[in-house]
């Protein structure tokens, strides 16, 4: 149970007054449902203004504030399209105000033709016309303004704007309750950190870095010890020492000879499956390392050894790929395999249940359909769980260790993540790593191109879809807004569509499964030639015939995210090509990034070369959703403090008596603040 001091923050956030049913859809939108989250929104930077006499004296893209006189309100032609005030500065230079939306009846109110306001906002240009979309201040004069010129901007998403989430920010920090310290008393002094009450409004106010640290280090102290506290209890558990004969794996008809690194980690595996002690092991291997064998391998020696294995993957296509691989390398080895997702109905799914609970199924893959409570299984003694990418790997371990005996949990990941992110995101886990490619894998040719060269990208892609070929196309990421990324997206697919007519096909975050799924199909079935995606592209996806990647606005990607897509080509035998184009104002740091993706294709490289490049970078905004499991913690803070939350932690497990004791107390407090309750609740239950 959560302690009763975390209700205020755990109070839903339609809680805090001004949120209507009109402010709860874009809450949302941005993941804050409660009074906590709304709290832990920290401003993704701030704005500093410059007060200027005129608009001669700014530049486009600046932030000012500035004196204007407004002259005419235009409303919008045809009921859509914005509703623009003209105004003009001192020198008589005309600038228009635009609203869209409702925002429209603010600037009725507050711009009255005829009179003088001081305006702040970001100076732009439209055409010829310069503009200011959705000033974020009008005021009468201009000392409130003047005085309040460092300001914090938060993430927005549709129907909001800045001060109205500054106002639930500040409405959430009045709920602050008082809780006790759980970070080590000397560590606090010696970083001179403020008391967590103390952080979340400072971290609010200003870059405030030993704030800001603070919080982070909250985050990553609740997960190190979150994960220790699974481990602790994996430790306790009971397996099932699964010993292999080879009598199937010797019937495997393999048409190429392991890599060293496959067969070195088919033997780690197989240790620890002969232990009576539950297996808690990651495989990471990089896009088309081979993983499925050393999966195929693993099921078999459980197989061998009388129990049976699950294969869990994050959707129903690569649930689908995986069965008919597996199917195909299973068949002269005569072991029996199932397919089970959410889909199936009826009598179908009737017998795949029976098959698994009378054993009849040795092997079963699927969606997380076969962990629903409905199916039971005779002997489960492995599971593996395909995540591909992205967290929560530690609560679905749990969902795998319902049983009276754990099985052994086997998770593959195809994110060549650094070694610091692999201690925050699997803790202790024991890892084998597939840092070996097979041979005879074509190199990808990664060129940058600049983005005004886009015509010719196209028209190259023409050539090469005639020829035969299927090719990817990532839409830009806009990144305030995920609506403004899927609006590029639609827009870039109807000028291929244009192109290209029906050969192509749209994939982005906000379709249904269903329309995600039939147009990734007509893709992988080669009735689509084009792809045209936001990032959404299904990690694990497996179309050989692919050899063209486009990626726009490449500079705005993570190195391991353009890594990951990449990988998407450069699977079947015909040379694959990834076209990375670029916007012009191009920073160093970005350049140097592209040229990392032009030098290399080995994941874990980029992946320690990213972390490096962009870690030590700017102060704010280097947090990046899916990244990480963190959403507080940026990737520099990772670095410098996740290893002293992980000795931390380790030492309140294992000298300072875990979560019993006043700081252990403190501490629980801490993992449900951060969620990472499950951590509490397997020490209960074990
Ligand atoms: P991953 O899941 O790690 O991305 P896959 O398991 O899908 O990679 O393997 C990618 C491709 O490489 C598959 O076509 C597979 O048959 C092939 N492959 C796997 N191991 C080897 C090997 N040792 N030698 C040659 N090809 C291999
Ligand atoms: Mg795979």
């Amino acid at each position: 149970m959560r302690p009763e001091v975390l209700n205020p923050l755990f109070a839903p956030a339609d809680s805090l007054d001004g949120v209507g049913p009109k402010v709860a859809r874009p809450l949302e939108k941005l993941g804050l449902t409660r009074v906590r989250d709304v709290a832990y929104h920290l401003p993704d930077r701030f704005v500093t203004r410059r007060p200027v006499e005129n608009l001669g004296h700014a530049s486009v893209g600046e932030q000012i504030v500035v004196p204007l006189t407004v002259s005419e309100h235009r409303a919008a032609r045809s009921g859509r399209g914005p509703y623009n005030v003209m105004a003009y500065d001192a020198l008589g230079n005309v600038v228009s105000l635009t609203y869209f939306g409702k925002a429209s009846y603010t600037a009725r109110k507050q711009l009255p033709v005829g009179e003088r306001r001081w305006v702040a906002g970001r100076l732009d240009q439209y055409g010829q016309m310069l503009q200011i979309v959705h000033p974020e201040h009008v005021a009468e004069d201009s000392s409130g303004l003047l005085g309040t010129l460092n300001e914090p901007v938060y993430a927005l998403s549709e129907g909001f704007t800045q001060p109205k989430v500054a106002g639930l920010v500040a409405q959430a920090l009045a709920r602050l309750p008082d809780l006790p310290e759980w970070i080590e008393p000397s560590q606090l002094a010696s970083a001179g950190w403020p008391a967590w009450a103390e952080a979340l409004p400072l971290a609010h106010r200003g870059a405030h870095q030993a704030a800001r640290d603070r919080l982070a280090y909250d985050e990553l102290f609740a997960n190190s010890l979150a994960l220790m506290l699974v481990r602790a209890d994996n430790r306790r558990r009971r397996g099932q020492a699964l010993q292999g004969d080879r009598s199937l794996r010797a019937k495997l008809a393999l048409p190429f000879p392991l890599t060293g690194a496959q067969r070195r980690s088919i033997d780690e595996i197989a240790g620890d499956l002969a232990q009576g002690v539950p297996m808690l092991r990651l495989l990471q291997g990089d896009v088309g390392s081979g993983k499925t064998v050393v999966a195929l391998e693993a099921m078999l020696i459980a197989v061998e050894a009388g129990a049976q294995a699950a294969l869990l993957a994050p959707t129903e296509i690569l649930a689908r790929q995986h069965f008919e691989t597996l199917r195909r390398m299973l068949a002269p080895t005569g072991v029996e395999i199932a397919l089970l997702t959410g889909r199936d109905k009826g009598r179908a799914r009737e017998s795949i249940l029976m098959g698994l609970q009378d054993g009849s199924i040795p092997i079963v893959v699927g969606t997380h359909a076969i962990f629903q409570d409905a199916v039971a299984y005779r002997n489960l003694g492995l599971v593996v769980i395909d995540e591909q990418h992205r967290f929560g790997v530690s609560q679905r371990l749990m969902l795998a260790s319902k049983g009276r005996v754990t099985p052994h949990t086997l998770a593959m990941t195809a994110t060549p993540i650094p070694r610091t992110l692999t201690l925050a995101q699997y803790g202790e886990m024991d890892v084998s790593r597939l840092d070996e490619m097979p041979p005879g894998r074509q190199a990808i040719d990664t060129v940058v191109i600049a983005a005004e060269r886009l015509p010719e990208v196209v028209e190259r892609l023409a050539a090469q879809m005639e020829a035969g070929a299927q090719a990817y196309w990532v839409c830009p990421m806009v990144r305030e807004l995920e609506t403004e990324d899927i609006a590029a997206a639609e827009a870039r697919y109807a000028s291929l569509k244009a192109r290209f007519g029906d050969d192509i096909v749209l994939v982005h975050g906000q379709l249904r499964p269903e329309e995600k799924d039939a147009a990734m199909e007509r893709f992988a079935s080669g009735r689509a030639r084009l792809l045209v995606a936001t990032t959404v592209i299904e990690v694990g996806v497996d179309v050989p015939n692919a050899t063209l990647m486009v990626i726009e606005q490449a500079e705005r990607f993570g190195l391991a995210q353009l890594h990951q897509l990449r990988g998407r080509v450069g699977r079947g035998d015909k040379k694959s090509v990834c076209v990375l184009l670029r916007g012009d104002a191009l920073s160093e740091t970005g350049k140097q990034r592209l040229a990392l993706m032009r030098e290399t294709q080995d994941g874990f490289r980029l992946a320690e070369e990213d972390l490096r490049l962009r870690g030590g970078g700017e102060l704010l905004g280097t947090r990046q959703s899916g990244d990480t499991p963190f959403r507080i913690a940026d990737l520099d803070q990772i670095q410098r403090l996740l290893p002293l939350a992980h000795d931390d932690a380790r030492l309140l497990m294992d000298r300072d008596g875990g979560l019993s004791g006043e700081r252990g107390a403190a501490a629980r407090i801490l993992l449900y603040l951060f969620e990472r309750d499950w951590g509490v609740q397997l020490l209960r239950g074990g």
